[in-house]
């Protein structure tokens, strides 16, 4: 059984289809995914297909250019409302992208960093973990993170160095490897891949983005996991089913929630 810690179920390029695909998954062993929010449009649409798995809230630095004080306000009381729901696992997906040029301006890096502070405060006061997207910004990221403190969560599509791994890892963080590990110049993600602590890794797609090697742009799908695995497991030289079962525990250990929620049937 497999887990996909970051799956964007919602996206336009499932053309609403979220639902038959998670079920498609289920059929191939992936028996939970983890739909994060972007934006305060896209909450209830994650809240529904959460229900195959979990979902998180929350506003992506991709969009915090358009987003205003108010989404602050409208996350908190979601996340307050979504605290009953044993599918609501995390906050997400929040972080830093300075990557994007449109991102990279003084008043937007500035208003990322506010947007992010907020959000891991949201994180904070409830006791939840979060789900981050770190694009050549970890050390912004893990300075926050040490200033305000939340309980752990997931550097998703992790693409740091050693040391920077290890800091995520001591703050009480998971490092999502997913489709970009299958390439096989992408050296340095799979020397981090097989060399970490396997009770530091968790498995994810990040469909539709991040397609493995074998598929075009746009094609990824969380059906695809378990041939995902099949590379990480090659590359640390273990098992399969260890490191489904591993990578299973990392994830309930990292979102205590999920690991609530009655076995699906
Ligand atoms: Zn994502």
């Amino acid at each position: 059984m497999w887990i996909d810690t970051h799956c964007h179920l919602d996206a336009p390029e499932f053309n609403g289809t979220g639902a038959q695909v998670a079920l498609r998954a289920k059929q191939r062993g992936v028996r939970s995914i983890v739909v994060p929010a972007v934006c305060r449009a896209n909450f209830a649409s994650v809240a529904n297909l959460g229900q195959f798995g979990g979902y998180a809230l929350g506003i992506h630095p991709i969009f915090v250019p358009k987003a205003e004080e108010a989404d602050l306000q409208f996350l908190r009381t979601s996340v307050e409302r979504a605290m009953s729901d044993p599918h609501f696992v995390a906050i997400g997906e929040i972080g830093l992208d300075f990557f994007v040029a449109e991102l990279c301006t003084p008043e937007m890096r500035e208003k990322q960093a506010y947007f992010y502070r907020e959000q891991l405060r949201i994180a904070k006061d409830f006791g939840l973990p979060v789900l981050l997207h770190v694009r050549r910004s970890v050390d912004q990221i893990l300075k926050y993170l040490r200033q305000i403190g939340v309980p752990g969560g997931i550097a998703h599509a992790f693409n740091g160095s050693q040391q920077q791994a290890d800091m995520l890892i001591k703050l009480g963080f998971k490092l999502g490897f997913g489709g970009a590990m299958t390439y096989t110049r992408a050296l340095q993600i799979r020397r981090l891949a097989s060399t970490l602590p396997l009770s530091s890794i968790v498995l994810e797609t990040d469909a539709p983005d991040i397609p493995p090697n074998w598929l075009e742009a746009g094609q990824n799908s969380p059906e695809q996991l378990p041939q995902i695995a099949e590379v990480l497991a090659q590359l640390r030289g273990i098992s399969l089913d260890e490191l489904a079962s591993a990578t299973c525990a990392n994830a309930s250990a990292v979102l205590p929630r999920l690991l609530a929620l009655p076995p699906p049937s």
